[in-house]
């Protein structure tokens, strides 16, 4: 929301009926008259903890308050899978309980992105989102394999772009190999949180299908004998989340509820790893998963980097550096 010098507001509640007043501290009046997109995750077939329609239909039903025309958004993923395709989507969202007689509103889901350039890198983001001055940012926080936390950042940076930036996001943070800088010291292989890399005497191996792109060892190598395809993982979601929500209006909501050791695009059994805190609102990316972050470490102690081994704050370190926002924040209650 342009350039600030003041310290962000993060503002924290546990009872949904005060989302308004919530609201209120971050000019929701100028939604009015404007369509709106809520961006939001609405679930991996089987996952269990993604983000209710009951939660979506608050944030419609405020956003009607003020005049304002709201649809649930998302876009197609680049994993095989129902969510693949719009059809297939769409189908998923009405299984969840995302639709318009339950929570008061359409779903769109996108499937064609516009290009944005951001430090360089292009990225295609969904049509709708380029297309809209006002933008509504729903996001489930919990544990990400390779970002350690998926929050809002991720939420755009990942969940707001086509297929095809999806995939050079991921492609481009697996690690390259150079033989003779290595000495073989084998800190990557122990290191790595999914054992993708083997180090034996002169032997480096790395299994692509284990290897997630986490970027863990690029950054324990101290010869530099293993660097990312193009940059690290976070650095590239905090670049794209940029390219999402540059020169926008943006209020961003983070529930942090049911926090799962990994992302709702998880099929598998998954396990909650810290308990329910409650929701806050911003109107800075930066700011609202930086006090994600630190609400949930009060009640766990550096839950996401103990549970899949990234810290989190990459992402917050890289989006100050590039100006998607700012780690400062006052924390209100109400
Ligand atoms: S940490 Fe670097 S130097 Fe050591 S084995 Fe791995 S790639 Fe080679
Ligand atoms: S990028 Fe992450 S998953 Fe891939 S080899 Fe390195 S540490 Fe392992």
């Amino acid at each position: 929301m342009g350039e600030k010098n003041w310290m962000n507001k993060v503002v924290f509640f546990t009872d949904i009926t005060k989302i308004d007043d919530a609201l209120e501290n971050f000019k929701i009046d100028n939604f009015s008259g404007k369509t709106v997109p809520i961006k939001l995750h609405m679930g991996e077939i089987r996952n269990k903890y993604f983000l209710k329609p009951d939660l979506a239909k608050a944030v419609v039903d405020s956003l009607k308050k003020v005049n304002a025309e709201p649809y649930l958004y998302d876009t197609t993923v680049a994993y095989p899978g129902l969510r693949s395709t719009k059809k297939g989507y769409e189908k998923v969202a009405k299984i969840h309980g995302f639709t318009e007689k339950k929570v008061g509103c359409g779903v769109v889901i996108d499937d064609t992105g516009k290009k944005v350039t951001v430090e360089g890198r292009d990225y295609e983001v969904g049509k709708h989102i380029v297309e809209s001055s006002h933008i509504f940012g729903l996001t489930h926080v919990k544990g990400h394999i390779q970002s350690g936390m998926g929050g809002a950042i991720k939420n755009f940076g990942m969940g707001c772009v086509t297929k095809e930036t999806k995939r050079a996001i991921h492609h481009g943070s697996k690690p390259v190999f150079t033989k003779d800088k290595c000495t073989y010291c084998g800190i990557c292989a122990e290191v790595c949180p999914f054992s993708a890399i083997n180090v034996k005497e002169s032997s480096w191996k790395i299994c692509n299908r284990k290897c997630f792109g986490c970027g863990v060892c690029v950054d324990a190598c101290e010869t530099d004998a293993i660097i990312n395809t193009d940059a690290n993982f976070q650095y590239l979601l905090s670049c794209s989340a940029k390219a999402c929500v540059q020169n926008k209006n943006v209020i961003y909501f983070n529930e942090l509820k049911r926090i799962a050791k990994s992302c709702d695009c998880d099929p598998t059994l998954n396990k909650i790893i810290c308990p329910d805190i409650g929701y806050i609102i911003s109107d800075d990316i930066v700011a609202i998963d930086k006090a994600s972050i630190d609400l949930i470490n009060n009640v766990k102690s550096d839950i996401f980097e103990k549970e899949n081994k990234v810290s989190p704050l990459k992402q917050i370190n890289f989006g100050e550096e590039i100006g998607l926002g700012s780690s400062d924040y006052q924390l209100i209650e109400i």
